[in-house]
């Protein structure tokens, strides 16, 4: 069977009751029938048991998602916070350091700042221009390379093949999220990098109704998580969220061929407005990493962001303001259209200058191109 097969019936084949749509396994708990079956549970990788460790619904999800990302493994976590944090914490003990690109999602990046510090685990920023910068940064203590590519804001790419070749020979693991690209438009384990995260919020879920996350790589990788920090430490998904992430994932790929239309159409038209100065989207047939791109993904998303030529406070809050369809949110991945202002000097980035990030939604795209119109009229 193909991919778009698979991620329908994958991890179905039990249909209880004839039942098309997957029960919701809604307990906590598993219970045995004998005291023989409860004692020898242990040596039963099959069986389950509590469902902070595992559950029948949640692996309907872990099976579909580690196909989508050709893993061998997967784990669905209660955020997508929960599962980048699990995937770094999995690769670093007192005394490691790791290199990250400085445009990482913020909260990943007050992860690497503000917390790891705290147990001994130094990070360099690079700006993930360059893969020689990165690499250049590895220390003999360094256990993990963690990338974004593309990136949410600004869309940085990072050269997979080349980052994950050198840093396989030096021992040094590579994390990516693949949010952006969902699943969809890239899988970096085919480009070598070692675990991929995810917010499934975004969308792989689809609907903005559910918070998860998603860490997926070989077998011993995704168990030494699945045994140490999924179980110890960061929050499990309950069944419910991940029966509509599996719900979520039955479009995935026809949300993703609308989202590769608008996005590209919209980057296309907002270049051509007398009040945008650059326009930052993956599709553009100009953008900075094309190269690089057509060589490691198969399409583009709908999320983009542009810097508008008045790039004031006051411009941005009237266009804000003036918007009626795209809605004020720092999310995405959802049905509905969303624009986020983003100031990037006080958190660090190379890039000194405002932007508005557009996310498209399932709205018409003439709607969505006349509200940014009449929002920039607005905003003179
Ligand atoms: N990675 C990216 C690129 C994100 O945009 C987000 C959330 O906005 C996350 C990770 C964190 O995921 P979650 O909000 O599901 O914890």
């Amino acid at each position: 069977m193909r991919p778009d097969t698979r991620l329908q019936h994958l991890g179905e084949e039990d249909k209880p009751y004839g039942a098309v749509a997957p029960p919701i396994f809604q307990n906590s708990l598993f219970v045995y029938p004998d005291f023989d079956s409860f004692v020898k549970r242990v040596d039963n990788a099959e069986r389950y048991d509590y469902s902070r460790i595992s559950n029948p619904t949640v692996t309907i999800a872990q099976k579909k998602i580690a196909d989508l990302e050709r893993a061998e493994a997967c784990r669905v976590f209660g955020s997508g916070m929960s599962a980048i944090s699990s995937a770094i914490l999995s690769q670093v003990s007192a005394g490691a350091h790791v290199v990250c690109v400085d445009t990482c999602y913020g909260p990943t990046r007050q992860f690497f700042e503000q917390y790891l510090p705290r147990f001994g685990v130094q990070t360099t920023f690079v700006s993930g221009l360059d893969a020689d910068e990165a690499l250049d940064a590895i220390r003999p203590e360094t256990t993990l390379m963690y990338l974004e590519s593309p990136g949410s804001i600004i869309f940085r790419l990072q050269d997979f093949g080349k980052i994950t070749a050198a840093c396989r020979e030096k021992g040094v693991v590579t994390v990516t999220d693949n949010s952006y690209s969902a699943g969809v438009f890239q899988q970096p384990i085919t480009l070598g990098v070692d675990l991929v995260v995810h917010s499934a919020t975004k969308y792989l879920a689809g609907h903005s109704d559910l918070v998860a996350g998603v860490v997926a790589g070989s077998k011993p990788l995704i168990d030494k998580i699945s045994k140490g920090e999924a179980e110890l430490i960061t929050a499990a998904i309950h069944p419910f969220p991940a029966w509509l992430l599996i719900r979520g994932l039955r479009t995935l790929k026809l949300r993703m061929k609308h989202a590769q239309e608008v996005g590209n159409a919209m980057a296309l038209w907002l270049a051509q407005q007398p009040w945008v100065e650059k326009v930052n989207h993956v599709g553009a047939p100009d953008f900075e990493f094309a190269a690089l791109r057509d060589r490691q993904m198969s399409g583009s998303a709908s999320l983009l962001s542009f810097h508008p030529k008045d790039d004031s406070e006051e411009w941005i809050r009237s266009f804000m303001n003036a918007l009626e369809v795209f809605q004020i949110g720092v999310s995405w991945g959802g049905f509905e259209s969303l624009c986020v202002p983003v100031q990037m000097q006080p958190i660090g980035w190379s890039e000194p200058r405002r932007v508005l990030r557009l996310y498209l939604g399932l709205e018409d795209l003439e709607d969505l191109q006349e509200d940014v119109s009449r929002a920039a009229a607005v905003a003179g």
